[in-house]
């Protein structure tokens, strides 16, 4: 386990002998130190990737970044278990949910290795022009330096989104993860280094909101690329705002599962609790607003209050654990804080709501679901991020309709109906980055990700991913024998 700061291809202690606690959220216990990074540790970590643009990584070609990101995903691949159990001691979540991670990872990078290799014929396209006298042709160059903050809740999974498409683009990398899992992002900076990524290429700076307040407003990053909440998100536009850097941001999200009449329970009750439990509920698209349509909802609601009362909850490493604990004390009291109002607020909670008695240590919650709650209830505008279901009950489509895009948020939203054209029309209708029909969650590497209104700016994964760290050039030419002749007249 590493825990000292990666920066220009080495391993540094932070500047002030600064450490933070790395806790193990299901058992409490501290179980390693990492270095608490600064201002000064971030302004190496620039400069270094600065360099490494300026030098050698800003002039490779696609075909050469291809092939050291190949080695990188095959490095993680080769490195799976160890990466599946780092990151269950680091965020708490099941084995099989971090290796799934994993292999997403290593995926990740080996797609942006392909699309690095397409890029070199992609370059100097024409543009078709009005005047003969002009050709135009299009380059796509690297951004220069990104600046990279991600959350807690899919630790490496974060990194790899990030990382990948911008090596893949030529650009290099400051990346700053959370201070509560910040292990497997050190392990990723192990990797690269073996698989030949030029040093400064990718520096990991490990540290609080301070880090990454101290990389979001250095005036040698030129591109910011955020995941994390709302509030933070927009510290890091106005940061951003000073120097005009270009943002993404990948933020919160409320996202509303309509199920109609026509659905299949059974189906419809498997991808609503996928959407809500998968990860603890700690997920930025999860359908944490359910929707259902007044003919089908006391049969489904029954049953979802059956099945998630059955999900087997426990440490990550145990093989049976389909839940485990939340990310920290802190989340944990956040979540159980929504859990006390909405008891307070009269909320009929049908399952949950408490810590499993057989657990009394770590940061366990019972799958929760309250039923029938206002829409005036923070539990149904706000994001709690974790296993808080909250349900209403709907009569018209059109209502549904209202009703879920009645929100701030506009990351995804989910449908369940057997009726095509109907899942066709709402998924028109739906105010959302991301539709899902008869299922919730599955996300592909290939398939544009990101919101609307306040869930973000931008598209991550695909090739939009690739698009963040990539400026546009037109060079155009004046090809004419003939003179300009706007200020000097030919005779
Ligand atoms: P957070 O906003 O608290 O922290 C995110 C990152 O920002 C962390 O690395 C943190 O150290 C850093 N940070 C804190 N203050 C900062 C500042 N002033 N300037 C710059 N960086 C700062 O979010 P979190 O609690 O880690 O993650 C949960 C949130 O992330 C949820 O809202 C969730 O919806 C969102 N999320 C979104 C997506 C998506 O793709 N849209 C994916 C995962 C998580």
């Amino acid at each position: 386990m590493r825990s000292e700061l990666y920066i220009d291809g080495e391993w540094r202690a932070a500047a002030s002998g600064g450490m933070i606690a790395v806790v193990d959220p299901a058992t409490e216990e501290v179980f390693h130190h990492v270095a608490d990074a600064g201002p000064t540790d971030v302004d190496r970590a620039v400069t270094a990737a600065r360099e490494a643009f300026d030098g050698v990584w800003g002039r490779t070609t696609g075909r050469e970044r291809a092939e050291v990101l190949r080695a990188i995903a095959g490095a993680i691949a080769g490195r799976r278990d160890a990466f599946g159990t780092l990151e269950v001691r680091d965020n708490g979540k099941p084995l099989a949910e971090a290796l799934w991670d994993i292999d997403d990872a290593a995926g990740c990078f080996a797609y942006y290795a392909d699309l690095a290799e397409e890029l070199d014929g992609r370059q100097d396209e024409p543009v078709e022009l009005p005047d003969a006298r002009f050709t135009s042709q299009v380059r796509r160059e690297p951004v220069g330096v990104a600046g990279q903050i991600i959350p807690w809740n899919y630790p490496l999974l974060m990194a790899a989104w990030k990382v990948a498409p911008a090596l893949a683009a030529g650009a290099t990398c400051v990346l700053k993860p959370s201070e509560l899992t910040p292990l497997t992002a050190l392990e990723l900076a192990d990797i690269v280094h073996q698989a030949g990524l030029p040093r400064g290429a990718l520096n990991v700076v490990t540290g609080t909101g301070q880090a990454g307040a101290a990389l979001a407003e250095h005036p040698g990053v030129d591109k910011l690329a955020f995941t994390g909440s709302v509030s933070t998100g927009a510290k890091v536009m106005a940061a951003g705002a000073r120097d005009i850097k270009a943002v993404s941001l990948e933020l919160g999200g409320k996202s509303a599962f309509l199920v109609f009449d026509d659905a299949d329970i059974d189906k419809a009750v498997e991808w609503i609790m996928f959407g809500i439990f998968w990860n603890q509920g700690q997920v930025c698209s999860a359908t944490s607003r359910l929707l259902v349509q007044a003919g089908i909802a006391d049969a489904l609601i029954e049953r979802l209050a059956i099945e998630a009362a059955r999900i087997p909850i426990g440490h990550g490493l145990d093989p049976k654990t389909l839940l485990g604990p939340l990310v920290s004390r802190g989340h944990y009291e956040k979540v159980t804080g929504y859990i006390a109002e909405g008891r307070r607020e009269g909320l009929r909670c049908i399952t949950g709501g408490d810590r499993p008695e057989h657990l009394p240590k770590g940061y366990f919650l019972q799958p929760t679901i309250f039923d029938d709650v206002p829409e005036t209830s923070r539990l149904w505008r706000e994001e709690i991020f974790g296993p808080v279901l909250c349900i209403r009950r709907f009569q018209t489509e059109e209502e549904s309709v209202l009703l879920a895009n009645a929100s701030p948020f506009g990351l995804a939203a989910a449908i369940m109906s057997a009726d095509d054209e109907r899942c066709r029309r709402v998924s028109r209708a739906l105010r959302a980055g991301i539709v899902w029909v008869n299922c919730s969650q599955p996300t592909f590497t290939q398939a544009p990700w990101g919101g609307v209104k306040q869930s973000g700016i931008g598209r991550e994964l695909g090739p939009w991913g690739l698009d963040n760290y990539l400026e546009i050039k037109q060079v155009t030419r004046f090809g004419s024998d003939e003179n300009w002749g706007w200020y000097i007249k030919q005779p």
